[in-house]
């Protein structure tokens, strides 16, 4: 049989899951990015295994999506405690991308950065080939659109405070360009029903460690976080509030204090926070933004752009060879959930090809209930109204609800077993 080929749009954690997912499938796999590094929003994340992102990892890695051990080959801390999160790890943030890179490329992904794909061709039902900036156009089999639902800084400047210079660069490398919108795949924005809000502000910036007291510097390299005490007229709940993408961390806690969390440089849990206020809260005199570099300003609008697709990640609409992975497939927040939906989709893109059965995750595994949930609450008006994560919010709570929740390791394990679906992702499908 003729090896496929697979093309994945997008080096977030949701395109670079998919490229490992088809390689380990057995295809030919081309990772393309636009900006020059991989991994996307995932450059200035870190947060991991907190609450249900753990029963997630360890169901995944179970079924041999071994890109979370990458993740735990650069942790700075595990086990880490914060306002509402219980045994998060935190990956190092300087140490990931290349980390992420050396493990694609060790498989035999052929990746492109500084690849911007600005157009498509279709043939009949099939996606044939992407139109990349500066390169030859490129044929393949099946395409993986995870190209993320930020990066327009049209967007930021319309929905949020204008460009806040985040690590997304669109400046420098331009801004996203959806596959699925090119071949005329629905599409939906986050927002609330009474429109009142259109997308979300993403959840947290970067702080120089040099540049905080000392002493918080050193609670946070032995503990991995540390609360620091907001005065009560430096205190801006109302915006906080209102404004935050991530739902799991719209607790008083975070009001009352600046959450911080160690990830190579400070993470400040919040999407921003002018620099004079934040310079009043005692340890922060000197505070400087590392990202975005204006995050006393604002921060990047998310949430343009879920495609419509199936349970399978199958892209809905005029073609049948495309596939959705990360934010693109829905209101999912997070790398863990990101690399949840671009394993399977990068998979089921391979098994598209060969005309073999694509793979529905079954409800009895808490990715299984994941995925097959927020796909069907991304097909009503209301469901679209909130963002879905394992972490926290409405899902974890549904996690709960349902049983699925758990951080026994043997548990998780014999649920993967039941399911069938041991080592799936370890496994040629040629
Ligand atoms: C500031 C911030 C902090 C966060 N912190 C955390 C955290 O601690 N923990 C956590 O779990 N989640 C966190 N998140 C959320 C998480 O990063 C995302 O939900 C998840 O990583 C999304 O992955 P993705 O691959 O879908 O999209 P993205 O990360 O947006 O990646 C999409 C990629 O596609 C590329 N691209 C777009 N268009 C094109 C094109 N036409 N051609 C080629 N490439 C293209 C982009 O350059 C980008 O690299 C954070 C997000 C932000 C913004």
């Amino acid at each position: 049989m003729r090896v496929p080929k697979i093309v994945v749009v997008g080096g977030g954690w949701g395109g670079c899951a998919a490229a490992a997912a088809a390689r380990k499938a057995g295809a030919e796999v081309i990772l393309l990015e636009r900006a020059d590094m991989l991994l996307g929003t995932g450059l200035v994340g870190g947060i991991f295994r907190n609450n249900g992102r753990f029963t997630a990892a360890e169901e995944m890695l179970e079924m041999g999506a071994d890109i979370f051990s990458v993740m735990d080959n650069c942790v700075t801390h595990t086990n880490v405690e914060f306002p509402g999160h219980k045994h998060a790890s935190l990956y190092n943030v300087y140490r990931i991308e290349p980390a992420v890179k050396e493990y694609l490329m060790k498989l035999g992904v052929k990746i492109f950065t500084t690849a911007r794909v600005i157009d498509v061709a279709k043939e009949g039902r099939k996606v044939s080939c992407v139109v990349v900036e500066g390169l030859e156009p490129i044929q393949a089999d099946a395409f993986v659109d995870a190209t993320g639902t930020s990066a327009v800084p049209a967007n930021c400047t319309k929905y949020g405070n204008g460009c806040a210079m985040c690590i997304l660069r669109c400046h420098s490398f331009g801004p996203r360009i959806s596959i699925t919108t090119k071949v005329g795949v629905e599409e939906w924005i986050g927002k609330k029903p009474d429109g009142s809000s259109i997308g979300a502000m993403s959840g947290s910036c970067k702080l120089c460690k040099d540049s905080i007291d000392p002493q918080i510097v050193k609670e946070l390299e032995e503990k991995g976080s540390a609360l620091v005490p907001v005065p009560l007229e430096v205190r801006e709940e109302e915006k906080l509030l209102s404004m935050k993408a991530c739902q799991q961390y719209a607790l008083e806690e975070f009001i009352e204090n600046l959450v911080l969390l160690d990830t190579g440089p400070v993470k400040l849990m919040t999407p921003f926070f002018p620099l004079e206020r934040l310079r009043k809260v005692p340890g922060m005199e000197r505070a400087r933004y590392e990202d975005p570099i204006a995050g006393g300003k604002g921060n990047s609008m998310r949430y343009f752009g879920f495609a419509n697709c199936t349970p399978e990640l199958q892209a809905i609409g005029p073609v049948d060879n495309l596939f959705c992975a990360g934010e693109k497939a829905g209101a999912m927040v997070g790398h863990t959930e990101a690399i949840v939906s671009g394993t399977l989709a990068g998979h089921n893109a391979v098994r598209q090809v060969i005309g073999e059965k694509l793979l529905r995750f079954p409800d009895e595994i808490a990715v299984g209930d994941f995925v097959n949930h927020v796909i069907g609450e991304m097909k009503k008006e209301e469901g679209r109204q909130y963002k879905y994560t394992f972490s926290g919010s409405i899902y974890f709570k549904r996690m709960k609800e349902k049983n699925l929740y758990t951080t026994d390791v043997k548990v998780i394990k014999e649920r993967v077993k039941k399911a069938g679906l041991k080592s799936i992702f370890d496994t040629k499908l040629l």
